[in-house]
């Protein structure tokens, strides 16, 4: 099957999913997730499915990504703040979505792995961090949004601190093997939450997640 077959089919997928804001639709044709993926995984590239990557982790399922990107109805003049770089694939996505992505991922072959291929498709406006997440980055904050793209067991209190007031934070919360993806906006009185629905996604390990003995 030729890739943009494949890509058609994950987009047509994703309509019936549900993910209706075209410029979400638009960014998820644009970036190549066969760039991503591992090449023993290749063939699967276009699947509508979480696949594994380096250091024991995941590259998300694109329905996920799609989902959690339309979650933040972004603009364009956004900054966010991405916890969990992995594969770089959502942090590419969210890249065509705003003004600028801050990027953070504890495993350093991941950071790296996915520093030279958004440079290689010439993505300018993303900066990676190497560290716990968790803790957010203040550099950068407040965020207009944030995405969490690892499991954490209540909502870290560092990542609702760093979200400027109207901001967007989804985060998969739960136990080790099933999570809510929890949509929060930040108001005056504190932050507002809805459930998305329910997922998997591998942990997130640090200060105000799960004990990196867990990994
Ligand atoms: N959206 C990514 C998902 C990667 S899996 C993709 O599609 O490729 C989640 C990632 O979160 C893993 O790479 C894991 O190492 C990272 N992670 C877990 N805990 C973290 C933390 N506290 N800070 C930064 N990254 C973390």
């Amino acid at each position: 099957m030729s890739k943009s077959t494949s890509v058609d089919q994950l987009i047509r997928s994703l309509v019936s999913q549900g993910i209706h804001d075209d410029r979400v639709l638009s960014a998820m044709r644009a970036v190549p997730r066969n760039l991503f993926v591992r090449d023993d995984q290749s063939q699967r590239a276009y699947e509508d499915a979480a696949l594994p990557i380096e250091c024991g982790q995941t590259i998300s399922q694109p329905y996920i990504v799609a989902l959690m990107t339309q979650a933040l109805q972004l603009t364009g003049e956004e900054t966010v703040l991405e916890v969990g770089t992995g594969s770089g694939y959502q942090t590419a996505v969210l890249s065509q979505l705003c003004r600028r992505v801050v990027s953070v991922e504890r495993h350093e072959t991941l950071a790296e792995s996915a520093k030279s291929i958004l440079s290689e498709l010439q993505i300018d406006n993303v900066t990676f961090r190497l560290g716990d997440g968790t803790r957010g980055c203040r550099e950068f904050a407040p965020y207009d949004g944030i995405l969490v793209a690892a499991a954490a067991p209540s909502m870290p209190r560092s990542l609702a601190n760093q979200l400027g007031v109207g901001g967007r934070i989804v985060i998969p919360v739960g136990d080790e093997t099933t999570q809510t993806l929890i949509l929060a906006t930040r108001t005056d009185q504190g932050l507002h939450t809805q459930k998305l629905c329910n997922c998997r996604f591998v942990k997130l390990i640090g200060r105000e997640g799960w004990s990196d003995q867990d990994d």
